[in-house]
């Protein structure tokens, strides 16, 4: 069964909480806060949270302070916000959605419009989620898109130039692929992409991250990674690979490593000569690591 998507409810009042939680409970997984503060601890927590219900009358902190906060923090970017009031004049309206909610709903409140508004935005964020899914992502592999390899790849670019942070990047080309497409089929040739795909994936921790790159060739972006470290990472892929059999099938690839340094001027350039060291990879004899 599909997981249930997570709302948090704020309000200084626990019967306010109770009252909503009772009317969201069945169809959703709630979360409570009674104060601005600690709404701003779980979200900071929280890496899967889908709304925000979000009191505007609360002691200390109240709900505009607190969406300004969310927004200052960038968590509020992919998460709706819903405020509550007893008392909506136009002047708040305005404030609330200028700050970036997506609607606002009145004390008392009435179960059936709740649940249908609610419900109206739970479905554009999961939409949202898919679309910035599917637009980031391979479809074949699960991996990372060549698009999104190239915005998070210039993120990690720029972090680590200003931390001097050290970073590598290895591109993986698999060995004779089109004779793999001509005798087992072209289906068969996506399961043994399917497979290196699995295998970067089974191989990047979580503060790194692989990219399907083209056809048959994938990224590899390995942060705080100097060269050696990096050929060895590789040098693993390479034999794993090697020893896999997909379906009785064989498969082998070669490998371009190359460390960041300051003659690099964005993340392409480091692209670029990863694919030069692959292309020796490449003339060397394939099933081999050569580094830039
Ligand atoms: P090399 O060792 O020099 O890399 O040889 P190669 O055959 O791997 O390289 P080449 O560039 O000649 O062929 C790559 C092939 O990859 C050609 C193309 O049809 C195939 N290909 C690209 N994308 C896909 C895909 O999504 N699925 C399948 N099955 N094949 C693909
Ligand atoms: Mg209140
Ligand atoms: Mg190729
Ligand atoms: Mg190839």
């Amino acid at each position: 069964m599909k997981e249930k998507e997570v709302i948090l409810i704020v309000d200084d009042v626990a019967s306010n909480i109770q009252t909503l939680a009772a009317i969201l409970k069945d169809e959703y997984q709630i979360k409570v806060a009674i104060s601005g503060e600690r709404a701003l601890e779980i979200m900071n927590q929280e890496s899967k949270l889908d709304l925000v219900i979000l009191d505007v009358e609360m002691p200390q902190m109240n709900g505009y302070e607190v969406l300004e906060k969310l927004q200052e923090m960038k968590l509020a970017q992919n998460i709706p916000v819903i405020f509550v009031t007893g008392n909506l004049n136009p002047e708040d309206e305005e404030k609330g959605l200028l700050l970036g909610a997506v609607d606002y709903i009145t004390k008392p409140v009435r179960p059936a419009i709740v649940k249908a508004r609610i419900k109206t935005h739970i479905i554009l964020k999961r939409q949202r989620d898919e679309l910035i899914y599917i637009a980031s992502h391979d479809k074949l592999t699960g991996l990372y898109n060549r698009h999104y390899l190239a915005e998070l790849g210039s993120q990690t670019f720029a972090s680590a130039r200003r931390h001097s942070d050290s970073m590598s990047v290895i591109m993986c080309d698999v060995d004779y692929f089109k004779a793999i497409n001509d005798n087992h089929g072209h289906l068969n040739g996506d399961k043994v992409l399917q497979a290196v795909g699995s295998l970067l994936k089974s191989n990047t921790r979580t503060e790194d991250f692989s990219a399907r790159f083209g056809g048959e060739e994938f990224v590899v972006v390995v942060w705080r990674c100097n060269a050696q470290e990096a050929k060895n990472k590789a040098e693993k892929i390479r034999k794993e690979l090697s020893e896999l059999e997909i379906d009785s099938i064989k498969v082998t690839a070669s490998f371009g490593v190359v460390q960041l340094s300051h003659k690099h001027e964005n993340f392409e350039d480091l692209l670029k000569e990863a694919d030069e060291a692959l292309y020796r990879a490449k003339e060397n004899g394939r099933n081999r690591v050569e580094v830039f």
